[in-house]
């Protein structure tokens, strides 16, 4: 008999009757035989609605309150389903952060774990048979012993977290798709659904704007080795055969992939923003003093493109940062903009980066190139580019982002049969 995580994401706890869907699926796998440890984001819609109290209580809050408040959406999901649990006749009980605990660091907001005591679940799967049912998203910082929280999504990192510290067979997260697609199947109706995907083409996709799995509970599951499986938590408990392998993605070492394609994934995100220095001095230095003060100010920079300078003398500097933090970054460079020296400040919040990963890409040369052409025949304006061995990324108009992603998911031959 296995031991299991289940995570179940906002919209598949969304309400009662959603809850009680859960239930039977965590039913089903305890009767199955399996130890069970359920990890539960908080239902839908809550955790928008308490971030935005705390920032109409005060535009300016201490990161501490407001993991204090938004903590709270999950512990109400995991009561409700313990409950619903044991009126089924499962023994299950919640646990929150603090209770188990969840150590994290002191980054109230965006929190790393840094242990977890696995020790009592396990425990009570012996003993009694207990389901945990654990709430995502929060921890217990080390040190102060306050509330805090993983960064949205965070409860994808929760589970994946509380499988490593288990030992968990697998860990899987029962969400409103049904698997990890070529791209997302909410934007583009051909996309593929997925089999397998290695930990770092999941790790690209999720870090260029794909929100199936937190950036970070992808880099957990690749360094503890937990096999993920992403699944659907709207198929019936009663359809699922128990014979049958299910249906989803595994994400998984690259090794374990018979068939690697060039290119596996399309992301794209449209929370970016365009930054273009005009006229700043082409001298030693100058770099340093534009992307100082904005790692100083803990913004983080991306895509970066520097002009061939036209007179020898001054150049025009073009970079993106996340769209949340523009203002900040305008604010910061304007502050140095003495020491840097620069003419102008332009920028730009309609843009899109949009992303091609596979890990195919190390071995295979001209991908890129072909994506450059097909955006071209499509009038699709290239603003910036960067490229890593598995993947690259353009920065387009915000406008034609859908018709990008469109044509290179057909481009590369991604588009469902
Ligand atoms: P949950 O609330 O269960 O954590 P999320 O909303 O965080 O769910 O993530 C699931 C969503 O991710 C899907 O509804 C889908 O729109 C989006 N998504 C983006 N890219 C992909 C992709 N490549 N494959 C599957 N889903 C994707
Ligand atoms: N409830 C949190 C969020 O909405 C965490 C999660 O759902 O994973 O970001
Ligand atoms: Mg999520």
């Amino acid at each position: 008999m296995a031991r299991l995580v289940m995570k179940f994401g906002g919209t598949s706890v969304a309400d009662l009757d959603r809850i009680r869907n859960v239930a039977r699926h965590v039913k089903r796998e305890v009767e199955a035989g399996h130890d069970v440890a359920v990890v539960v984001s908080a239902m839908a819609g809550v955790t928008n609605q308490l971030v935005a109290w705390c920032r109409e209580a005060a535009m300016l809050h201490d990161a501490r309150e407001y993991d204090a408040v938004v903590a709270t959406g999950e512990e109400v999901s995991a009561g409700l389903l313990a409950i619903v649990l044991e009126g089924m006749g499962v023994n299950a009980r919640s646990w929150r952060g603090w209770q188990l605990p969840i150590l994290t660091d002191g980054a109230h907001g965006a929190a790393r774990i840094i242990e977890i005591n696995g020790a009592e679940l396990i425990r009570r799967f012996k003993e009694m048979k207990q389901v945990a049912v654990i709430a995502g998203f929060q921890g217990l910082h080390k040190e102060s012993g306050r509330v805090t929280t993983l960064g949205r999504g965070g409860s994808d990192t929760s589970a994946v977290a509380v499988a490593a510290a288990i030992g968990a067979e697998r860990c899987d997260i029962y969400t409103d798709v049904d698997g990890v697609y070529t791209t997302d199947p909410r934007v583009v109706e051909t996309a593929r659904r997925l089999d397998k995907i290695a930990y770092e083409e999941m790790l690209e996709l999720a870090s260029l704007g794909a929100k199936v799995m937190q950036v970070r509970s992808v880099e957990l599951g690749m360094v503890h080795k937990v096999h993920v499986f992403v699944r659907s938590s709207f198929e019936r408990p009663e359809d699922i055969d128990p014979h049958k392998a299910p249906s989803g993605t595994l994400i998984c070492d690259e090794s374990e992939i018979m068939e690697q394609q060039i290119v596996t994934g399309i992301a794209f995100s449209k929370d970016e923003a365009q930054i273009s220095i005009r006229r700043v001095q082409d001298k030693p230095g100058v770099a340093a003093a534009i992307f100082g003060p904005l790692a100083d100010a803990n913004i983080n920079v991306d895509m970066i493109v520097q002009n061939v300078s036209s007179d020898g003398a001054t150049t025009d500097l073009t970079f993106t940062v996340p769209s949340s933090d523009y203002e900040r970054a305008r604010v910061t460079l304007e502050k140095a903009s003495g020491k840097i020296g620069y003419q102008r400040l332009d920028g730009a919040t309609d843009v899109a980066k949009v992303s091609v990963i596979g890990i195919g890409m190390r071995s295979h040369a001209g991908v890129a190139a072909q994506a450059f052409k097909a955006l071209s025949e499509q009038k699709i304006n290239i603003l910036a580019i960067t490229t890593s061995e598995i993947k690259f990324s353009v920065l387009i108009d915000a406008a034609q982002s859908d018709l990008a992603v469109r044509t290179l998911h057909s481009l590369y031959g991604l588009d469902k049969a």
